[in-house]
């Protein structure tokens, strides 16, 4: 035997006892996103490195350190999509759907970071985002926050989960605001980490997104960027507050929220749990108004939002919610003999044309019918049809019940599918 390959560290295979979670929570997102009216838009997972060095901002993580990129057979240098905003607003921009329209719009996928793996962090892991163009105000800032709201319970997730909101002005006011903190930093650089100094002349806000430990004091009495903003951005924040206290929504405003990219402005926001460790943040979005000039389209105002599927994924989990369980099977069918094997299969076909809904598995291959009620009961059946000799020579099967103390019965072939619908064998 030679050496087996093992998949990329970070990079997760999703095995078929997950894969129910997955789909129960990729339902209630294209549920819930439909619902809004939001349209799905599919991206590749490679772009020109330049459209994501343009877009996200060279110092930042991502770009620093975290883009898997090479150069492809022709020279070019492409990455791997370290997030999906850049790709939906340069296909946006690509294919017309930006120029004086309002679009709201949602994808799936993975995403690829180089980060150290850990619980919730991985080097291929998925996002859901919803993107909106061409809407200036705060209400569809709101109807975010209120979609994913939604989704949080729908999910059962929602006592898990908190908001947090906060705004990061127009680029004049961060501008300004960044020469106070240049300032701050500089007096107190004897307490900044290595990479904060790099950061101080280069992007001294992303300081304030450190997560070293040693430096949240520092952080914390920092300069706050609400001190110096601009009047619209305070009014379309106080705007969008007032939303989400009509309806209901609780947050927390948190001034030092910058989120780690560096196309927003105005309204950021991020839903994080305590119930996952370090890796708290579950969703995270806010405002890009430049970004769609910036990548070469005519000015569009836009908002958008991206969750982590591995980490709702991990939350359901751990929540063991039965609705999102994935059905068991519900008939097993047995048989013995030639004869019977190709009966089994035809009635398996018919009771698929009358029950479109109903989990069929029909045993293959050999083994007696010991074995093969002993893989009936493993798959999760309720019932295991069986066909065998007698019961081919009399046009009927018999049925045993996995699940209930019940006498084993025959019914007549061609009175099977009336019976099942009597049983209500789908619930
Ligand atoms: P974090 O602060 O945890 O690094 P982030 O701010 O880098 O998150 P975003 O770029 O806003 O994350 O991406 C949106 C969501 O995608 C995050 O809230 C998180 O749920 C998820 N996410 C980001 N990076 C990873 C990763 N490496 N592995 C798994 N999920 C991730
Ligand atoms: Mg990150």
């Amino acid at each position: 035997m030679s050496d087996p390959i093992n998949a990329i560290r970070g990079m997760n295979d999703i095995l078929p006892e997950q894969t129910g979670i997955w789909q129960q929570l990729e339902a209630v997102l294209r549920e819930t996103l439909a619902s809004y009216g939001y349209d799905e838009i599919r991206m590749p997972v490679v772009e020109k490195t330049q459209l994501f060095a343009r877009s996200i901002g060279a110092s930042t993580d991502i770009i620093e350190k975290e883009m898997y990129t090479f150069n492809d057979r022709n020279d070019e240098s492409l990455s791997l999509r370290p997030e999906g905003t850049a790709g939906c607003v340069r296909a946006g921009i690509q294919h017309g759907l930006l120029y004086n329209q309002e679009q709201r719009l949602w994808y799936m996928g993975p995403l690829f970071r180089y980060e150290r793996p850990q619980k919730g962090r991985y080097r291929q892991f998925h996002q859901m985002g919803a993107e909106v163009f061409g809407i200036a105000g705060p209400d569809i800032d709101a109807e975010l926050i209120l979609m994913t709201a939604r989704i949080w319970k729908k999910l059962g997730i929602d006592h898990l989960i908190r908001l947090e909101i906060n705004s990061l002005g127009s680029a004049d006011a961060r501008n300004n605001y960044r020469a106070v903190l240049v300032d701050y930093f500089t007096e107190h650089k004897d307490q900044l980490d290595e990479d904060s100094i790099r950061r101080l002349t280069a992007n001294p806000l992303r300081i304030l997104d450190s997560k070293n430990p040693t430096m949240q004091e520092l952080i914390e009495n920092a300069p706050r960027l609400s001190e110096h903003l601009d009047e619209e951005s305070a009014e379309h924040f106080s705007a969008l507050c007032k939303r989400l206290d009509s309806a209901g929504i609780e947050y927390k405003i948190n001034a030092r929220l910058v989120r780690g990219l560096d196309y927003y402005n105005r309204t950021v926001f991020e839903w994080i749990t305590d119930s996952l460790g370090a890796q708290g943040a579950v969703c995270g979005g806010g405002r890009y108004d430049a970004l769609v000039e910036q990548l070469g389209g005519k000015s569009t105002p836009a908002v958008g939002f991206a969750m982590g599927l591995e980490r709702l994924v991990s939350l359901l989990v751990d929540l063991d919610q039965e609705n999102l369980k994935k059905p068991d099977i519900q008939l097993y069918l047995a048989r013995m003999g030639e004869k019977a094997e190709i009966k089994a299969l035809l009635i398996a076909e018919d009771l698929r044309n009358i029950f479109p809904g109903l989990k069929i598995l029909t045993h293959c291959g050999t083994g007696n019918f010991k074995k093969q009620l002993k893989k009936a009961d493993k798959s999760g059946a309720k019932l295991c049809l069986i066909l065998g000799d007698d019961e081919l020579s009399e046009n009927k099967v018999t049925v045993k019940f996995l699940r209930e103390q019940r006498e084993q019965q025959q019914i007549a072939i061609n009175q099977l599918s009336q019976w099942l619908a009597d049983e209500n064998i789908q619930n």
